[in-house]
């Protein structure tokens, strides 16, 4: 049985002590610390290339593992959104981002260990420089047009109407 994070965590993280949970925020009973959790925020981007293709790239891992995913990831603790970008997309793929606009935010969750909300910060960008590489989490990428979206073949939840929104402008 998964419960989101505030309710999964049983120990206080500073003491050690009991977390007393089930209400708005697990408590310390020990020493009065007040665990607060919030959404995770992740950044990724549409690459677009010169024919007006859109990249995705199919994941290695679970959750989603052989899905269509965007590049990207979580940020760090305290780590611009766009400095993570560019980190993510290096890592990930071996490129160097240009002409980075934001698309938006789009709210999501998924079960892994707990429930876990996550706020995704989606960009569009181009490929400034680097040879594209697939590396790490990523096992292959793809360039698509509106009609050769895999629909059925989506990560997570939050993609689909993202990209629907990508495809209105
Ligand atoms: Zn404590």
């Amino acid at each position: 049985m998964s419960s989101k994070a505030s309710n999964y965590f049983k120990f206080c993280p500073v003491c050690g002590g009991k977390l007393k949970v089930n209400q708005a925020h697990p408590t310390c009973i020990k020493c009065g610390f007040i665990f607060y959790q919030n959404s995770k925020p992740t950044s990724s981007a549409f690459l677009i290339n010169a024919q007006g293709e859109l990249m995705l790239v199919k994941r290695r891992v679970a959750p989603f593992r052989g899905y269509w995913d965007v590049p990207g990831g979580f940020l760090e603790e305290g780590e611009d959104p766009i400095v993570g970008l560019k980190r993510e997309l290096y890592e990930e793929l071996g490129v160097r981002l240009k002409n980075i606009a934001l698309h938006g935010l789009y709210p999501d969750w998924y079960v892994d260990q707990y429930k876990l909300y996550t706020i995704n910060i989606i960009y569009t960008a181009q490929i400034a420089s680097g040879t594209l590489k697939p590396q790490d989490d990523i096992s292959e990428y793809q360039w698509f047009t509106k009609k050769t979206i895999p629909w059925s073949r989506l990560a997570f939840s939050w993609i689909r109407p993202c990209l629907k929104d990508f495809f209105k402008n």
